[in-house]
């Protein structure tokens, strides 16, 4: 369904404040669930359908979640959809149960991006791409005020 994405691509505006906005610009921005480390929908899940793994990846066990869609309201990036064929939630998860393992390196959206733009690895290991880059070009997060500390980063 239209709704029913695991990722998407957004769009805003980059140049000039309203109402001077004299020739629009837009930008585009691949999104998806952020992976938060302090993340909403955990919190609020009755049935702790939603968990972290040891990874530290945001995961959903089907087989435990009532679709009471709490934590669809509670995720401020809109990243929950309701999957039809399995009567539960769903979401990015990095690709945990399909390519990491099977023991690729790199989730699909990486892996079939045309322009490299995406980027995916352990943020743990000092020695990783992901971690290279953090430390070395200016990122941000998205909604960053809010205290989700979102998994997911941009750069500038
Ligand atoms: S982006 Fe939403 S669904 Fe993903 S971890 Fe954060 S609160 Fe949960
Ligand atoms: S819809 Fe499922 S995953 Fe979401 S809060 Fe309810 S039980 Fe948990």
């Amino acid at each position: 369904g239209a709704k029913a994405h695991r990722i998407w691509v957004g769009t805003y505006e980059i140049e000039g404040k309203y109402p001077f906005l004299s020739i629009p610009s837009s930008t585009f921005y691949p999104s998806q669930c952020q992976h938060c480390a302090n993340a909403p929908c955990e919190e609020v899940c009755p049935t702790h359908a939603t968990y972290y793994d040891k990874n530290g990846v945001v995961q959903i066990d089907a087989q435990k979640c009532i679709l009471c869609s709490y934590c669809m309201v509670a995720c401020p990036y809109d990243a929950r959809y309701v999957d039809t064929r399995t009567m539960s939630v769903d979401k990015c998860n990095f690709c945990s149960d399909t390519r990491l393992a099977r023991g690729l390196k790199t989730t699909a959206c990486q892996a079939t991006c045309p322009t490299k733009v995406r980027i995916f690895g352990d943020m743990e290991d000092p020695n990783s791409e992901v971690s290279h880059i953090l430390r070395t070009k200016e990122h941000f997060t998205l909604k960053a005020g809010i205290g989700t500390e979102p998994r997911l980063f941009y750069i500038k």
